[in-house]
C-alpha cells in the first residue's frame, strides 16, 4: 500500500487541487484534513471549471470515495449549497462516494457573524480574514464548545447541546460586540436546511479507513493553503488556524496510524499570497500587475487580488523543509511565458547579513530580498508534454529551484487543464 499527501509548499493558492486531480486516478479515496471553505481548489476536467471548497478534489472520479475528514471545519450550509453546484454540472455525489467524519465539528452561523464583528473591530489592524468562521471556529473546537457532526444523529442531544452552546455564546455576541443574540428558532432553521441536508454523509469515517487500510486500499490526503499559514510553523498570527502540514494528516483525517509513503509539496513557480503579513519578495506597480494579470492571481473564493512576486528560495526551502515533502511538483510555469528576465528571490537580506534561513516570524518585516534574473524563454510551452521538449532557459530553471530547495522535481505543470503537464 502507498499512501499520498498532496500539500502546498507557499502561502495557498500553488495548485493543489489540480495536482489531486490528476493524481486521484491511481487513488481510492481522498480525504480532507484539515481547514474549511476559506479558500478554493480549482478544478478543470471533463465536467467543467470547478472552485471547490470543502470538496475533497477527487469527487470527479468515479472509483474514488472522498472524505471530509475530523480536522475538517465542516460547514453544513456552505457544504450543502457546495455539494449542489457540484452535482448540477453532472457530477454524482452520494454517501457512497463522500462520507463526512461523525468527529468533524461543525461550524455554527455565528461563527461567521464573529468573524466579521472581529475584523470590524480590528479594522486597520486586521489579519485579513475571509470571513468564513474558522478562526472562530477552531478557538471554539479547542474549547469544546462546538457541535460535531455525528451529534446530528442524536437529534434531542443535539438540541439540548446547542441550547447550552447558544447560551454561552450569546454572552460574547451581546456583550463583547453588542450583536444581536441567536435564539433556539433560528438554529432549529439551520437545522432543518443545512445540517439535515448533509446527515445522510455522516458516518464512522474512521471505521472505513481502517478497513480500507486492512484492504489495501490507496490514500491520498488533501490539504488546504500551504506551509507559511501553518498554524504552527507559518507566519504567525498571518496563518490559518489550523495545521496545513502533512505530519497533521493522520490525525486530521480519521486516521492516526497512517503512514505516509509519499509527500508531493505544490510549488507555484513564482509568489502569490492573500491577505495581509510580510510578504518579502513582494513586487509592486506595472511589474506585479503584468504578472497578476498572466497568471490570473484573484482569490477562489473572495475574487480578491492577490499580491504577488517572484519565487522565494527561503521561502520555498522552509516550505519544503516543514512539510518533509518527497518529490515537487512545480505549477504555471507557463505563466512566467512572458518575461524577459525572471526575476528570482533567492536569499535574504536582514540586519544588514544576507542569509538562507527563514526569519522568526517578527523579523521578516526588516527582511529584504536579493533579486537574480534568470534568462527567460519568451515562447508558448503550455502544449508542451516531454521534459527534453521545454527550451533550455525553462528546464535552467527548473533544476536551479530543484537544486536550491533541496527537493526533486517530479511534475512541471504548464496550464490548468488535467493533462497540462509534464511527468520527468
Ligand atoms: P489550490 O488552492 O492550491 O488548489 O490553488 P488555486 O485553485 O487557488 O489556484 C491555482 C490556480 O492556478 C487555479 O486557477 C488553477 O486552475 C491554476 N493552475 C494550476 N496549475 C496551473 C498551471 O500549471 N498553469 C496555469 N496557467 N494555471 C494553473
Amino acid at each position: 500500500m502507498s499512501n499520498c499527501a498532496i500539500v502546498g509548499i507557499n502561502w495557498g493558492d500553488e495548485g493543489k487541487g489540480r495536482m489531486v486531480d490528476l493524481l486521484t486516478e491511481e487513488y481510492d479515496i481522498v480525504v480532507r484534513f484539515q481547514g474549511g471553505g476559506n479558500a478554493g481548489h480549482t478544478v478543470i476536467n471533463e465536467f467543467g471549471n470547478f472552485a471547490l471548497h470543502l470538496l475533497p478534489s477527487g469527487i470527479f472520479r468515479k472509483e474514488v470515495v472522498n472524505i471530509l475528514g475530523n480536522g475538517v471545519a465542516v460547514d453544513p450550509e456552505n457544504l450543502y449549497s457546495e455539494i449542489q453546484g457540484v452535482v448540477s454540472q453532472g457530477v454524482s455525489i452520494t454517501p457512497e462516494n463522500l462520507k463526512i467524519s461523525d468527529r468533524a465539528s461543525l461550524v455554527i452561523p455565528w461563527h461567521r457573524d464573529l468573524d466579521g464583528l472581529e475584523e470590524a473591530r480590528l479594522a486597520d489592524k486586521k489579519f485579513g480574514s475571509t470571513k468564513q468562521g474558522i478562526a472562530p471556529f477552531y478557538s471554539d473546537k479547542y474549547q469544546k464548545k462546538t457541535i460535531l457532526a455525528g451529534e446530528l444523529l442524536y437529534p434531542d442531544h443535539l438540541r439540548a447541546h446547542l441550547k447550552d452552546i447558544m447560551e454561552w455564546k450569546n454572552l460574547t455576541l451581546q456583550n463583547v460586540y453588542g450583536a444581536e443574540p441567536y435564539t433556539m428558532e433560528m438554529l432549529e432553521q439551520w437545522i432543518q436546511e443545512s445540517c439535515e441536508k448533509i446527515k445522510p454523509f455522516v458516518c464512522n469515517t474512521t471505521a472505513f479507513l481502517r478497513d480500507a487500510k486492512k484492504n489495501g486500499k490507496k490514500i491520498m490526503f488533501e490539504a488546504q493553503l500551504g506551509s507559511l499559514r501553518d498554524l504552527d510553523y507559518g507566519i504567525h498570527p498571518y496563518t490559518t488556524s489550523s495545521n496545513t502540514t502533512a505530519a497533521y494528516a493522520p490525525v486530521g483525517s480519521g486516521l492516526p496510524g497512517a503512514k505516509i509513503d509519499k509527500i508531493v509539496g505544490v510549488v507555484k513557480a513564482y509568489s502569490t499570497c492573500v491577505g495581509e503579513g510580510p510578504f518579502v519578495c513582494e513586487m509592486f506597480g506595472d511589474e506585479a500587475e503584468e504578472l497578476r494579470k498572466a497568471g490570473f492571481e484573484y482569490g477562489a473564493k473572495t475574487g480578491r487580488p492577490r499580491r504577488v512576486g517572484p519565487i522565494d528560495i527561503v521561502a520555498t526551502r522552509y516550505g519544503v523543509e516543514v512539510q518533509a515533502a518527497t518529490e515537487i511538483a512545480l505549477t504555471k510555469l507557463d505563466v512566467l511565458s512572458y518575461m524577459d528576465k525572471i526575476p528570482v528571490c533567492t536569499r535574504y537580506e536582514l540586519n544588514g547579513e544576507l542569509t538562507d534561513e527563514f526569519p522568526f516570524p517578527v523579523a521578516l518585516n526588516d527582511a529584504k530580498p536579493v533579486i537574480e534574473y534568470f534568462d527567460g524563454w519568451k515562447t508558448d510551452i503550455s502544449g508542451i508534454r516531454k521534459w527534453e521538449d521545454l527550451p533550455e532557459a525553462a528546464q535552467k530553471y527548473v533544476e536551479y529551484i530543484e537544486k536550491e530547495i533541496g527537493c526533486y522535481i517530479k511534475y512541471v505543470s504548464v496550464g490548468p487543464e488535467r493533462d497540462s503537464i509534464i511527468i520527468r
